[in-house]
C-alpha cells in the first residue's frame, strides 16, 4: 500500500466511525496528508498501523453533569474527557466551557494536542476535555456549582502522573480554582492534578502568560528567520481572552503596535494601539462586551458582529503586517484571507487552536504569506503547564523571570525543529509540515518502542 492509498484509507475509516465529527475530520485530515513524505521514506509507520491507532483516543469518558442553578431548579450539561495518548506522558490538555463544544471538537483539540506536545519535547502525553455548558450570564454561585458537579466525575479518572487538565475557552482561574477546591474535597488530597492554578496555591509563574508571551515569541522567530522583526509591526489580534491579552501585553513590550482585538459580539480597532489596562479591566475583571472599550476611548472604532463584511470578520479586513487569531476554530476563512494578502500581511500566527480554514491556509501559503501553525505556535500554554507539573513535584517554586526564559528557549527550539524537519522532508519553510512530521514522528517512535498496545 503507498502513503497516499493508506492516508486516504484512515481518513475513509474515520469518516465511517466518527460521522459529523467535522471538525476532528478536518484536524485529522490536515496533519495525515502532511505526513505522507515522512510515510513515503520509512515503511515501518505503516507496517506498524501507526495512523490507525493514533486516530483513535485510548479512551473517552462522556458523562452527565446535574447542577443547581440560582432559582434552584437542576440543571443538565454533558462532560467530556477524552484521553487520546499516553505514549510520551501523562494525558494533558485543557478543558474547555462552551455551548458549542461536542464531541467532535473535543477529538480535534485532543488530536492536536498530542503533536503539540510532543513537540515541546517535555515528556506528556495528549487530552482534552470539557463542557457544553455556558459560563456567560451566569452568576459565581453558578459556575462553583456547575464545576463542583462537574469535578464529581472527573476526579476518579483524572490524577498527577496520569492526567492533568488545564483551562481553555470558558476555563479560567475561577474555574480552575473550584475544579481544585472540589478535587481536594472528593479525595483529601492536595497534588498537582491541575495546571494553571493560582500563584497562592501551588501555580507557576507565567502559566496566565504563557500562550500569549509563546505566540509572540514564535512570530519573532518566524521573522527573524526571514529577515524582519516585530518591532513596528501593526498587528492585528482576534480574541479578548487569557491568549489574545497576552499576546497584545507581548507584542507591545516588543515595540509591535496590536491595533485588534475581538470577542463574540464585536470587533475593537485602535489604530493607535490597544490600552491593555483597559482591555484587562474589561474582560478579566468584569467579564463584559467590547463595546464598553469603545465607549471608553473615543478614537477607537466597535463594529458588531452583524455588520461584518460579507463573509469575513472585521479584524481581518483591518490592514496589518501580522494576523494573530487568537480566538477560535475556523475564525479566519478564504474572505478573510484574502483581505489580508490585499493589505500585503507578511505572517499569520495561529495562536487559537486551528482558527485557519483549510482553503484560508491554502491562499495564504500561494501567496507568500509565512504561517505559523497553532500546534507549534501555541505550545507555550502547555509547555509552562509541564513546568508547572515539575514544580509541584519537586515542590519548588520558580520566578517569573526563570519560568519565561524557559518558554523563551521553548518556543525557539520548537521553531528550529519544525523549520529543519519541514527543509529535510522538502519542503523549506512550510511550518505546518515541519510541526506535524517532527510532532507525529516523537510519539510514533515511541509507540512502536511500547508495543501494539
Ligand atoms: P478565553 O475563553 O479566555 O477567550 C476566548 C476568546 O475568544 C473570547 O474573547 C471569546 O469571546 C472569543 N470566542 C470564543 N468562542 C468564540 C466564538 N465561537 N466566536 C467568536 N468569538 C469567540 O479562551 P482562551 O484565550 O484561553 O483560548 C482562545 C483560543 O486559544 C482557543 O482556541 C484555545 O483552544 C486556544 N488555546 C488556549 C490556550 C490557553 O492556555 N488558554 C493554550 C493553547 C491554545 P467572549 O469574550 O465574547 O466570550
Amino acid at each position: 500500500m503507498t502513503a497516499q492509498e493508506y492516508v486516504e484509507t484512515v481518513l475513509h475509516d474515520i469518516q465511517v466511525s466518527s460521522p459529523g465529527q467535522v471538525e476532528f475530520y478536518q484536524a485529522a485530515e490536515e496533519v495525515l496528508h502532511s505526513l505522507r513524505p515522512l510515510l513515503e521514506e520509512d515503511p515501518k509507520y505503516i507496517e506498524h498501523n501507526i495512523l490507525h491507532r493514533i486516530v483513535i483516543p485510548e479512551r473517552t469518558i462522556i458523562f452527565r453533569v446535574v447542577w443547581i442553578d440560582d432559582a434552584g431548579k437542576p440543571q443538565t450539561n454533558l462532560g467530556y474527557r477524552v484521553q487520546f495518548s499516553s505514549t510520551l506522558g501523562p494525558y494533558k490538555g485543557g478543558l474547555r466551557f462552551h455551548p458549542s463544544v461536542n464531541l467532535g471538537i473535543i477529538k480535534f483539540l485532543g488530536f492536536e494536542q498530542i503533536f503539540k506536545n510532543a513537540l515541546t519535547g517535555l515528556g506528556i502525553g495528549g487530552g482534552k476535555g470539557g463542557s457544553n455548558f455556558d459560563p456567560k450570564g451566569k452568576s459565581d454561585n453558578e459556575v462553583m456549582r456547575f464545576t463542583q458537579s462537574y469535578m464529581n466525575e472527573l476526579y476518579r479518572h483524572i490524577g498527577q502522573t496520569h492526567d492533568v487538565p488545564a483551562g481553555d475557552i470558558g476555563v479560567g482561574a475561577r474555574e480552575i480554582g473550584y475544579l481544585f477546591g472540589q478535587y481536594k474535597k472528593l479525595t483529601g488530597r492536595f497534588e498537582g492534578i491541575l495546571t494553571g492554578k493560582n500563584l497562592r496555591w501551588g501555580g507557576s509563574n507565567t502559566r496566565t502568560e504563557a500562550t500569549g508571551y509563546g505566540s509572540v515569541y514564535f512570530a519573532e522567530n518566524i521573522l527573524n528567520a526571514n529577515g524582519m522583526e516585530l518591532k513596528g509591526k501593526t498587528c492585528t489580534v482576534s480574541g479578548s481572552g487569557n491568549v489574545a491579552i497576552y499576546t497584545i501585553e507581548k507584542l507591545q513590550s516588543m515595540g509591535a503596535i496590536p491595533v485588534s482585538c475581538s470577542d463574540s459580539k464585536g470587533t475593537i480597532h485602535h489604530p493607535s494601539g490597544i490600552n491593555i489596562e483597559t482591555l484587562k479591566a474589561i474582560k478579566e475583571v468584569n467579564r463584559g462586551s467590547l463595546e464598553e472599550y469603545a465607549r471608553l476611548h473615543t478614537d477607537a472604532t466597535y463594529v458588531p458582529l452583524h455588520s461584518y463584511p460579507e463573509g469575513g470578520h472585521a479584524v481581518w479586513s483591518i490592514p496589518c503586517d501580522v494576523a494573530f487569531p487568537s480566538a477560535t476554530q475556523n475564525e479566519l476563512n478564504l474572505v478573510d484571507a484574502k483581505h489580508l494578502v490585499a493589505h500585503g500581511c507578511r505572517l499569520v500566527n495561529e495562536g487559537a487552536n486551528m482558527p485557519t480554514t483549510p482553503d484560508a491556509v491554502a491562499y495564504l501559503q500561494e501567496h507568500d504569506v509565512f504561517f505559523g501553525p497553532a500546534k507549534a505556535a501555541n505550545a507555550g500554554g502547555v509547555a509552562v503547564s509541564q513546568l508547572e507539573m515539575a514544580q509541584n513535584a519537586s515542590m519548588e517554586h520558580w520566578s517569573f523571570a526563570e519560568v519565561d526564559t524557559k518558554l523563551f528557549e521553548i518556543m525557539k527550539n520548537i521553531f528550529n525543529t519544525a523549520h529543519e524537519t519541514a527543509e529535510a522532508y522538502g519542503h523549506p519553510g512550510n511550518l505546518i509540515v515541519g510541526a506535524n512530521i517532527a510532532g507525529f514522528q516523537k510519539v510514533a517512535d515511541a509507540m512502536i518502542d511500547q508495543g501494539a498496545v
